[in-house]
């Protein structure tokens, strides 16, 4: 059976997604998706990943007011680091910030279903550029 091409679309953008293994907007997702099908529209990718986002494959991480990036669901909690200067988003775990969780979860009376913690600042690259 031949596949329909709004098929085919949604999943170029879930692999691109995929391959990207880490935070891309949605005009990066578009600039992408294009190149492999010229077919597809900027309307196309933010449908999409509505779709996604309801069917839980995609995170939806308001990085703050102008950052908005989209990455596959991960079993594992991780944070971000913001650069100010060029946008670049930086992972990082912490056993640390778990245990502030565990601790406010046992003191207090609210059920903790997600964390988000952003961190913004300079990437090496930017504080480099500042300081020269
Ligand atoms: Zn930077
Ligand atoms: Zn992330």
């Amino acid at each position: 059976m031949k596949e329909r091409p709004v098929t085919l679309q949604r999943r170029l953008l879930l692999d691109i997604l995929r391959e990207a293994q880490g935070h891309l907007d949605a005009r990066e997702l578009y600039r992408r998706a294009v190149e492999k099908d010229p077919r597809i529209s900027m309307a196309t990718v933010y449908r999409n990943l509505h779709l996604f986002k309801e069917l839980g494959l995609v995170d939806e991480r308001r990085l703050n007011k102008v950052y908005c990036y989209y990455e596959i669901k991960r079993s594992t909690e991780h944070y971000h680091l913001v650069c100010q200067g060029c946008g670049r988003v930086i992972e990082f775990e912490s056993p640390a910030v778990t245990k502030v969780i565990d601790e406010v979860k046992r003191n207090s009376d609210f059920d903790i279903t997600r964390a988000v913690l952003y961190l913004e600042g300079y990437c090496r690259m930017c504080k480099e550029k500042v300081e020269n």
